[in-house]
């Protein structure tokens, strides 16, 4: 999302390649072009001022080190200032009381419903708690039933009153239902409009002064830009809200709200969301942020990623397989998912310094594993535990019932063996060299 301005701002760096040092004048027109960038990454005016007038004061500041260049030791200042311009540092949710109250606000559309179901999910994961999630969107069937789906896929209950048109009476006999059921932490979606209006500002008041929640976060739409940050304040100025949630920042967004944001409002953005799978949600870190606005990568959140999908067990498992050359396609098939739960391959290969920037104009989605997938799921338990089995024949109705070609079967074929062969000379050593063998 950041492509953009990740590219301009490197550019602005290279007006000061072959400068021995920072000067008021040649960092003028590298501020500027930093400024555009911002700008044009539909930042608010203001804040792309504030922000090159401060990286000037401190550039201009600092002691002249030869061992660093100008460019780099911009990098570095725009770098922190970023940082700090977002937030400085995460800020967690409050999950006091008990049960903990998140009230959830924000205009229709916003992706309010959507993230109270990745909160939840989130929640219940990571941090083992007894979540409800509450439908009140009284005005809206459908946000009720989205509600429902998304809190049975995810498993967590879901209250509604069908019937009653009076949210704040829902939300406060919720939180006696969560009491009564011992479910510590209680998530309250509520109803949005098209656009900012009275009688909803007076209705999520009223919500939050009925169940004084602990924390009140915001949801807005990246996709909307500038707006998003007016939003965010019209909002705060009624609410006095705790967080903001920005989402959809997969699809074609610019990404400046992220950075404008905490400067507008002056409160922390606290989770991004980025598409539309219950687990496509992320803490909002500043300062990984501002790493992977600068093309350095997010190195930090892939290994993070990594670890929550990691199984030891599994792991282990593998390992004993593949060293006695057993992997077989049913393994290849939990590799894949894996994966996949890691999230969106795009959004991952970003998280790598320099990659991000050489994937932009290639087109990498979910879907370079359907064929594979399709494929395997085409073969019987026996061919998947014993690809050598799979003949000509079996190649031919594999290709037919996966819908792919005899090649495309053959290829998988190959690349797995061919995997299998390497994945064991890896997990279990090299394989000895023959005897007189000299690689020179
Ligand atoms: P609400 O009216 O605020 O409750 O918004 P919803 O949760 O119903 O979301 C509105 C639409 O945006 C739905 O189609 C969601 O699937 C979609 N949506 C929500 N969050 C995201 C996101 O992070 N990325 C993408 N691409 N779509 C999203």
């Amino acid at each position: 999302m950041f492509e953009n301005l990740t590219d301009k701002l490197e550019r602005s760096f290279q007006i000061l390649k072959g400068e021995g040092r920072i000067t008021e004048i040649n960092v003028a027109e590298s501020l500027k072009e930093i400024r555009r960038a911002l700008i044009d990454a539909d930042v608010n005016y203001k804040v792309a001022k504030n922000f090159t007038d401060e990286v000037k004061t401190k550039a201009l500041g600092q002691d002249v080190l030869k061992s660093v260049k100008p460019g780099q030791m911009m990098t570095k200042i725009v770098r922190d200032e970023l940082a700090a311009l977002m937030g400085g540092t995460m800020t967690d949710i409050t999950l006091e009381g008990n049960p903990a109250v998140i009230l959830i606000a924000g205009l229709q559309g916003s992706g309010k419903t959507t993230f109270s179901g990745k909160l939840a999910n989130l929640i219940k994961s990571k941090k083992g708690r007894q979540v409800l999630l509450v439908a009140g969107d009284v005005y809206r069937p459908a946000a009720i039933e989205q509600l429902k789906i998304l809190g049975q896929q995810i498993g967590v209950e879901v209250y509604t009153e069908e019937g009653n048109q009076n949210p704040v009476q829902i939300a406060e006999n919720a939180i006696k239902y969560a009491r009564t059921n011992h479910l510590n932490t209680v998530i309250v979606d509520t109803a949005g409009r098209l656009a900012v209006d009275e009688q909803m500002m007076q209705e999520i008041t009223a919500i939050k002064a009925a169940v004084k929640p602990g924390e009140t976060l915001f949801v807005v739409d990246s996709m909307t830009g500038q707006d998003a940050v007016n939003t965010a304040k019209e909002f705060n100025d009624r609410l006095d809200f705790d967080g903001v949630v920005l989402t959809k920042l997969d699809g074609d967004t610019r990404g400046g709200a992220a950075i404008s944001i905490r400067a507008v409002v002056n409160k922390p953005l606290k989770f991004i969301s980025s598409g539309e799978k219950m687990d496509a949600l992320q803490v909002f870190h500043p300062e990984r942020m501002a790493d992977r606005i600068l093309g350095m990568g997010d190195i930090v959140s892939l290994v993070e990623k990594a670890q929550e999908q990691y199984d030891e067990e599994e792991a282990r498992r593998l390992k004993k397989k593949l060293v006695k050359n057993q992997f077989d396609f049913n393994d290849f098939l939990t590799q894949i998912s894996q994966i996949k739960k890691m999230g969106n391959l795009k959004d991952l290969a970003g998280m790598i310094p320099g990659v991000g920037k050489m994937l932009k104009n290639v087109e990498i989605n979910d879907d370079v594993f359907k064929q594979t997938e399709a494929i395997i799921h085409s073969m019987t338990p026996a061919e998947r535990a014993d690809p050598s089995i799979i003949n000509g024949s079996r190649r031919q109705r594999i290709a037919t019932g996966s819908g792919t070609t005899m090649q495309d079967v053959n290829r998988l074929l190959k690349q797995f063996e061919d995997t299998r062969k390497v994945m064991k000379s890896v997990a279990g050593g090299m394989p000895k060299m023959p005897k007189g063998f000299n690689p020179r």
